[in-house]
């Protein structure tokens, strides 16, 4: 009795690891999903992928940031510092009232929500596409004004000419 109960424990077992290793086979033939990163990079991401940020100039070259601090109250994280500045005749940097005089992300305490973006009155600060945002340093992945800042009107992907 005791001998046939542990055939049929012995047969189960077999069972299960021949459906194991017949898992594995039937992956071991499918071509990889995974790629050789950094030497391959993924060239597209999906649609709603949110990466690296940018602050966003209008057609003209005009700063979109107003420095309302919306971004900073609606942030999560408490990622963002923003130091705004009126603007003057002189020098006039936005649209609005004010500009940003300094702006930091931290990209390290960010988790890539989005709030920032949606909260913003004139479509300036967005999420882009890159997603290589590695380090040495803590300081490095505190981006300033500068960093965040696209270095020509619709540099980071998106329109220009767009209203937000
Ligand atoms: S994406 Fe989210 S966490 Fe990151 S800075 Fe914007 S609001 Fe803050
Ligand atoms: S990025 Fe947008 S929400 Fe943030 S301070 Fe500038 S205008 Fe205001």
């Amino acid at each position: 009795m005791r001998t046939g109960a542990a055939a049929a424990a012995y047969l189960r077992r077999g069972a299960a690891m021949l459906r194991g290793l017949g898992i594995t086979f039937r992956y071991l033939f499918k071509p990889p999903i995974t790629i050789r990163y950094p030497e391959e990079k993924r060239t597209a991401v999906q649609p709603r992928f949110k990466g690296r940020h940018w602050l966003t100039l209008y057609e003209d070259g005009m700063e979109r940031c107003v420095g309302c601090e919306l971004c900073v109250i609606v942030c999560p994280s408490q990622a963002i510092y923003v130091r705004a500045a009126e603007n003057t005749p002189e020098r006039q940097v936005s649209k609005g009232e004010r500009y940003a005089e300094e702006f930091q992300i931290n990209e390290l305490r960010c988790i890539f929500c989005g709030f920032c973006e949606e909260a913003c009155p004139t479509g300036a600060i967005v999420l882009g596409r890159e997603y290589e945002l590695a380090g040495y340093t803590r300081e490095s992945l505190i981006y300033t004004k500068p960093m965040l800042t696209e270095p020509y009107p619709g540099a980071s992907g998106r329109d220009p000419g767009r209203e937000v």
